[in-house]
């Protein structure tokens, strides 16, 4: 039998299961090839398929695995790394329709959504009931539950409230034969047999199809006040994050950028108007019922005493909004310094933090690339971001040489290649010096008992 053959085969079987309206080929499934990561190669799909149950799902996966055809689910393709990138000849499996918030469930405090819903709109659910969903990822307008699981997603808030593994109670997947699973509990408590919830949560779709998802929920916290400083050095501005996070208060927000972070964000958009001049700028959140306030006037003076040149404290929302509008355009901004940029999420113990703002500077230096680094000082996870010309080769070159040294400068600081994005095929090649090849064939084995046809999203994560 031809390619030709097979793939009319595969899609009237499509057909047969979804309507013509839920299948996009050739043209109509271009916008579908690949996320917003720089540096990714992606392929041809056979097809784009956008199920609305996990019945379609489950109907979809079986006829891959009947014909051996790989599978790669994709949520909103905000993901920086690659994973969602479509695979030649693959089925494209976009969870897009499935987006229903199935129940909120004030009792128990949990919310079941279907895996298309979009973090944001989760959030609001959560909100109108007076309960809190808090893993923010920049992306949470657009990007979608079902990708923040499969990435195991962080954002600001994580500093003081986990990720998005933290709040993952139950997961309906789909697994690579094509039959339907329940993992984990309703309880907020249960060890009955192998936590395969944990181990699907950042699985980045190799190991099944998330469809439906329950998440524990917390009550809505304080209206948050925060307080921003500039620093003269970035050495500087770790030592107060350091006094901040040794401090008996915790805080919720606790975000790093460094000058040329300032610089982009303020040209992108002039409207962020961040104190221009700055070598470091530290901002610092409370979300504490009643005590917002004093938290935050207790970290200006924690600022102060370290050595802060300007101290900007903003109780009322709408200048606290503005800071933090700025602060979610550190990638589009530094990217639109050179046209093109690669975009690190490399974390580390935090005693670490000085040693890895020290290498970054000093692989900038050496390889003469500009290295932009801001984001979540709180627990450890930075995003250098290496900008470059695409129209230069030998500069596209040189970035993807401070992205290698980057990485490998964070596992010798008993580091990580990622703290959120995930390893997709961007970080692949890297993978062996964090684990070792007795973890890395271990975990191939795990995939291998999930997908032993390796079907799933092949040539990702692992
Ligand atoms: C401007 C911007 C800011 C960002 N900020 C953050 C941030 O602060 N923190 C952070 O962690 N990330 C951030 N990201 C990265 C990205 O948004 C996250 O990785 C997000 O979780 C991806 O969700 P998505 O729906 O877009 O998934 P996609 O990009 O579509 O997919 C991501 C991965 O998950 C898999 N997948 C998706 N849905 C499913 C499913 N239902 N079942 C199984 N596998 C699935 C895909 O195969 C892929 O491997 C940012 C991205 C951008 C563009």
């Amino acid at each position: 039998m031809t390619m030709t053959d097979v793939t009319s085969i595969v899609l009237d079987e499509l057909a047969a299961v979804l309507s013509g309206a839920q299948i996009a080929t050739g043209a109509r499934a271009e916008g579908n090839r690949r996320d917003q990561s720089e540096g990714t190669l992606s392929g041809e799909p056979l097809a784009v398929v956008f199920p609305a149950s996990t019945e379609e799902v489950a109907a979809v996966v079986t006829i891959a695995a009947a014909h051996r055809i790989p599978v790669v689910p994709q949520g909103a393709r905000t993901g920086l790394a690659g994973g969602a990138n479509a695979i030649d000849g693959a089925i494209v499996l976009s969870t897009t329709r499935l987006k229903k918030i199935l129940a909120i469930d004030s009792a128990n405090q949990t919310a079941t959504v279907q895996a298309g819903v979009r973090t944001i709109a989760l959030a609001r659910a959560a909100e109108a009931v007076d309960l809190f969903y808090p893993p923010d990822p920049g992306s949470w307008r657009a990007s979608t539950i079902g990708g923040n699981v499969a990435t195991n997603a962080g954002g600001m808030l994580c500093v003081k409230y986990g990720v998005t593994g933290n709040f993952v109670r139950q997961l309906t997947v789909v697994l690579a034969d094509g039959s339907i699973v329940h993992t984990g509990q309703r309880t907020i408590k249960g060890v009955a047999g192998y936590n395969l919830t944990a181990l699907l949560v950042g699985s980045e779709g190799t190991l099944g199809v998330i469809t439906e998802i329950t998440v524990g929920l917390l009550p809505k916290p304080a209206s948050p006040s925060g307080v921003s400083a500039t620093f003269a050095t970035t050495a500087d501005a770790l030592a107060a994050a350091n006094a901040i996070v040794a401090g008996a208060r915790r805080p919720s927000v606790l975000e790093f950028l460094d000058g040329a972070c300032i610089a982009a964000i303020n040209a992108f958009d002039p409207d962020s108007a961040l104190p221009a001049g700055a070598s470091a700028l530290l901002l610092v959140q409370s979300d504490e019922i009643g005590r917002a306030h004093d938290d935050v006037e207790a970290y200006a003076e924690v600022l102060w005493a370290g050595g802060a040149g300007a101290v900007t404290i903003a109780h009322d929302p709408a200048a606290l909004e503005q800071l933090m509008s700025a602060r979610r355009l550190l990638h589009p901004a530094v990217q639109a310094v050179r046209g093109g940029a690669l975009n690190e999420d490399v974390t580390v113990p935090r005693s670490q933090l000085s040693a890895l703002l020290l290498g970054l500077a000093e692989i900038a230096m050496e390889l003469g690339v500009p290295i932009s680094t801001g984001g979540h000082i709180g627990d450890g996870n930075l995003h250098p971001v290496i900008g470059y010309d695409p129209a230069v080769p030998a500069e596209i070159d040189a970035a993807h040489a401070a992205f290698a040294r980057v990485i490998a400068l964070a596992i010798s600081l008993d580091g990580s290649a990622s703290g959120e994005h995930g390893i997709g095929v961007l970080k692949r090649a890297h993978l062996d010096d964090e684990l070792g090849p007795v973890l890395r064939d271990l975990q191939r084995r795990v995939k291998a008992a999930f997908d032993p046809h390796s079907i799933l999203n092949p040539g990702k994560k692992l």
